[in-house]
């Protein structure tokens, strides 16, 4: 009866073991946000954690969300495989130096609009130079819904994306130069000219602008998407931020 038992018991151990291992998260995802910014960027990313945290669990990924940007250093920064930045981006020497450091050694990145805002106050060459590659010129205003061209669909952040869609009301950033200027850029998504004349009180009226991109010398995607809080209400365009977060977690399918 004894060995029964304990031969039970080893079989409940090892199937538990299994269970437990099966449920090991696929990789470890660190947001960085502030409550101490516009209104609609903060909706955005109050929203954005409630989408993802929803995600990591369908998708068996780790995600936690911080608003304290000393958690950028190295120390830290070794247990994440990705790093997002929902609605800004660091303004200390440290913690620019921190994930510089570990995006040059495989570290992956996701950045949402107001992350790759900069101006002449930003003082950082490497982000703005080397990795964005954009420099912020002008903005649409209102926020209005615009269709976008998904140029490359054979990305695995565009698969199950169709041609054009119409992605909800945002407001829409302008850059010079252009990051497709630049041969590392791969340009994902872009605005469709047929949005012309885009705005009311800050009108956009021509121009190529790219909406998603990855710079390929880094595991990295900026999405210009990112104000207010209509952002996630399309299916289709949350399909991609699903496929954005699991190809930069290294667990996007083949
Ligand atoms: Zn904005």
């Amino acid at each position: 009866m004894m060995r029964r038992l304990a031969a039970l018991l080893l079989v409940l151990a090892c199937s538990c073991g299994a269970t437990l291992h099966a449920q090991q998260p696929r990789f470890h995802v660190l947001a960085f946000y502030t409550e101490k910014t516009e209104a609609d960027h903060v909706d955005f990313a109050r929203q954005a954690i409630t989408f993802f945290e929803a995600e990591a669990k369908h998708d068996n990924f780790a995600w936690q969300a911080t608003t304290n940007w000393d958690d950028l250093n190295a120390a830290n920064l070794q247990h994440y495989q990705l790093v997002v930045w929902l609605n800004d981006s660091p303004h200390v020497d440290s913690q620019r130096t921190a994930f510089e450091q570990y995006m040059k050694h495989g570290g992956a990145w996701l950045g949402f609009h107001f992350a790759g805002y900069n101006d002449e106050s930003t003082h950082w060459p490497w982000f703005v130079d080397d990795f964005l590659d954009a420099v912020f010129l002008t903005n649409s205003w209102p926020p209005l819904p615009a269709t976008l061209v998904v140029e490359d669909r054979g990305h695995p952040v565009t698969r199950g994306l169709p041609k054009t869609y119409m992605s909800p009301a945002n407001e829409w950033y302008m850059w010079k130069p252009n990051p497709r200027a630049n041969k590392d850029i791969h340009v994902l998504l872009s605005l469709s000219p047929s949005n012309y004349p885009l705005g009311m009180k800050d009108t956009l009226t021509s121009g190529d602008l790219p909406v998603v991109w990855t710079n390929t010398k880094y595991k990295m995607l900026y999405c210009n998407m990112g104000h207010g809080d209509k952002i996630f209400t399309r299916a289709t365009q949350n399909q991609l931020f699903k496929n954005a977060i699991l190809w930069l977690g290294g667990a996007a399918a083949k």
